[in-house]
């Protein structure tokens, strides 16, 4: 996936007819997890209602703590592939920590026809996870999310990427979603979006961000500006090439991450500020 002088690979590839590459740029805003039907076909409509295409929604959660919800797993597969289906949805990010995880989408898929398909995403506590990068990397019937390792060098997640590429799959978008640092960050994480120019020059990988787990609460400026727009505005002006985003119809009942979700009235004042930035790149 690194990128050489006198390369002339592409920097894109095709999924389920969504362009990925290295020119232009896709919105995956979505539920952080899964936890009832309701809120992921409130979700989905929304999306569709505004053209989205492209979604996130976890069902395996690899979460800190073994006490908090760790997804639903394979029980949701049905409702979600059918309901993405229903609204026109043809690719979902979808963590997986296992291979299993893999032929469960992969018999759900099946089962509901194929109309929706999944971008396997690899989690920032899952980066050097060698076996699964291995694994993954056979699955070239998926394209992958690749999030960057939150306490390892640049360098090192993106040999994790050539895991990927070295099984077969090429089909690899690389995640910034912000560092852990002593700092004393007032962020859950230290932002790290001026890495995009420098992924992209480095690799041919379409190159994604990920405010929500980036900055991980909803504190905003004196004008009333997230600092989670913010961020996803310094980062698409960065020319990133995708934004996964959490939204939630109602954050405050979200069985993670509920701070840092956007609502879905703010959607279309979000798809704005994302199209303003991406003329700005
Ligand atoms: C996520 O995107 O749901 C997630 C857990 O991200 P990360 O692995 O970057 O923490």
């Amino acid at each position: 996936l690194g990128r050489h002088k006198d390369d002339s690979r592409p920097t894109h590839f095709e999924y389920n007819g969504v362009r990925f590459g290295q020119d232009n740029l896709n919105i995956f805003a979505g539920l952080c997890a899964v936890d009832t039907r309701e809120h992921v076909e409130l979700m989905l409509k929304a999306l569709h209602a505004h053209g989205q295409v492209c979604t996130r929604m976890g069902a395996y959660k690899p979460r800190t703590s073994p006490y908090s919800f760790q997804g639903h797993g394979k029980a949701c597969l049905p409702y979600v592939f059918e309901l993405a289906g229903k609204y026109g949805i043809k690719v979902i990010a979808m963590e997986v920590t296992h291979e299993s995880h893999i032929e469960e989408i992969r018999e759900a898929l099946d089962a509901t026809g194929n109309a929706t398909g999944v971008m396997l995403q690899i989690g920032t506590r899952n980066t050097q996870n060698f076996e699964l990068l291995k694994i993954v990397g056979r699955q070239q019937d998926f394209p992958v999310l690749l999030k960057r390792g939150f306490g390892i060098t640049l360098d090192e997640s993106l040999n994790a990427a050539e895991y990927l590429a070295s099984e077969g799959n090429r089909k690899v978008v690389f995640g910034l979603r912000g560092m852990k640092t002593n700092m004393g960050d007032p962020h859950r994480n230290f932002v790290d979006f001026a890495h995009v120019p420098v992924v992209k020059r480095l690799t041919r990988m379409p190159v994604c961000i990920d405010p929500s787990h980036s900055v991980g609460s909803r504190g905003a400026d004196p004008d009333g500006i997230l600092d989670i727009q913010h961020a996803v505005a310094q980062g698409v002006i960065a020319g990133a090439n995708m934004v996964l985003v959490d939204f939630h119809p109602a954050p405050a009942k979200a069985l993670v991450d509920g701070p840092q979700a956007l609502t879905l009235e703010e959607l279309p004042g979000f798809l704005e500020d994302v199209a303003i930035a991406r003329e700005a790149y």
